[in-house]
């Protein structure tokens, strides 16, 4: 072990022990604003929560909530961790059609979580008060995965992140959960760290087949059940819409407009669109495609970042944590939550609300 290994290690080691101290004092005392640990210590990540304060959040927003969020546990990671899905409705017993907003497949896009968990309280806050979000929710019921890969999420903040994409992008058994659903026919087939690799030490290893992690069986479990209309992913940081590669020529336009709807509701910068197959002619075995092609959901991949620090061009800072994720979330969610209610209201009248048939993706 290098010297820089010993001192990784070491971090690694008082970490644990401090998350230990939080998870005791939650269980006896409640939750704790996320800019301190238990202790009384600065969180080091903050204004980023750590694994248990963002549990704490999700169990939280149910239980203040119970008339209009239902908290699920769609399943468990490989570390036995919860999979915590939000269902936010209307309150009224009426079943609506279903949209699903994911974030952090990948365990060191924090920021992932943070516009997935905005756009949860926003739509709570909303819910029966504000007409906006009252109608959005009229429409749909809105399932908010903020955290797909907690093991991952966990692995960063042990490490301070610090921890190389591959401990930290990957579940627990080192997969990449994004390249580990199947691929549909009809692409290029070559094999890159961008389209999954099968080599084990790789941060784009796709694991052994496809599904082969609990994670991504969960996913598609859920989206087996709750029959999707239409569900937006959050990643950082390109600044992209990536929507999900429809093969058919009316799949392909209605997909560039749900991306479209995304774009022109960004109230600040506004991202690029990565088209399909002009400038991606491949599979990744992503979530979208699959939602898209097994399940017949409108899906559309966000790549977030912070327009101030882009547009300043700021200094790189030498930790992960601060390389991937943006040093004020709050404006990131500002930025991207009209686009995301617009993008599924836009699924929503091109599906009517239903998953598309087989033959029409
Ligand atoms: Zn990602």
């Amino acid at each position: 072990m290098t010297a820089l290994g010993k001192t990784l290690k070491a971090i690694c080691m008082r970490l644990s022990g401090s998350a230990l101290v939080v998870i005791l004092f939650m269980i006896i005392g409640g939750r704790f604003p996320a800019g301190t640990s238990a202790a009384g210590e600065a969180n080091p990540l903050a204004p980023y929560p750590t694994l248990d304060g963002m549990f704490a959040e999700i169990t939280q927003a149910a239980k203040d909530n119970p008339g209009n969020v239902e908290l699920i546990t769609y399943g468990k990671s490989v570390k036995n961790r919860p999979l915590y899905c939000l269902r936010i409705h209307r309150g009224d017993g009426k079943k609506r059609p279903a949209a699903l907003i994911g974030g952090n497949i990948h365990g060191d896009e924090w920021i992932a979580n943070r516009v997935a968990m905005g756009i949860a309280k926003r739509l709570i806050e909303g819910c029966g008060k504000a007409e906006r979000e009252t109608k959005f929710l009229e429409m749909t019921d809105v399932f908010i995965a903020p955290c797909l890969n907690p093991d991952g999420y966990a692995a960063f903040w042990k490490s301070g992140g610090r921890a190389s994409a591959k401990a930290s992008r990957t579940n627990a058994n080192g997969v990449d959960l994004n390249r580990n659903f199947p691929e549909p026919s009809g692409g290029a087939n070559f094999r890159t760290s961008l389209t999954g690799v099968d080599d084990e030490k790789s941060s784009g290893y796709r694991g052994p087949k496809p599904y082969s992690e609990p994670e991504t069986r969960a996913i598609r479990d859920l989206a087996a059940e709750r029959r999707f209309f239409g569900n937006v992913n959050y990643h950082c940081k390109a600044m992209q819409i990536t929507p999900a590669k429809a093969t058919s020529d009316a799949g392909a336009k209605r997909m560039m407009d749900m991306a479209g709807a995304y774009q022109k509701n960004q109230p600040g910068v506004r991202y690029s669109i990565i088209p399909w197959p002009r400038a991606l002619p491949i599979f990744q075995g992503n979530m979208e495609d699959s939602l898209y092609h097994e399940h017949g959901c409108m899906s559309i991949l966000i790549e977030l970042q912070e327009r101030k620090e882009f547009e300043e061009k700021s200094p790189k800072p030498n930790i992960r944590m601060w390389q991937r994720n943006p040093r004020n979330p709050e404006t990131v969610v500002e930025d991207n939550y009209p686009a995301c209610l617009t993008a599924l209201e836009a699924a929503f009248r091109m599906t009517g609300g239903e998953p598309i048939p087989a033959e029409k993706r």
